[in-house]
């Protein structure tokens, strides 16, 4: 039974750490996995975590280096 005030709500995974609806009774990430490949599912979710946070780091470089390349520039004008 799916109840109006549920819809769109998620719940944390206390096995694999994912988000998952909170009308589902088991999380749809892990329910079928053995607790080995639950490690592997965490671990693979870590390293995303960690890219897109390396991405993020990257591109304010970027940004900063834009900045100070327009700052030495209006100087030496
Ligand atoms: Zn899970």
């Amino acid at each position: 039974m799916i109840s109006m005030s549920s819809v769109g709500k998620t719940k944390k995974c206390l096995r694999c750490g994912l988000r998952y609806p909170a009308n589902e009774l088991l999380c749809v990430h892990c329910d079928d996995l053995a607790d080995k490949e639950v490690e592997e599912l965490k671990k693979s979710h870590e390293k995303e975590l960690q890219a897109s946070q390396n991405l993020g780091v990257i591109f304010g470089i970027m940004v900063v280096a834009h900045l100070f390349t327009i700052f030495l520039w209006k100087i030496f004008k």
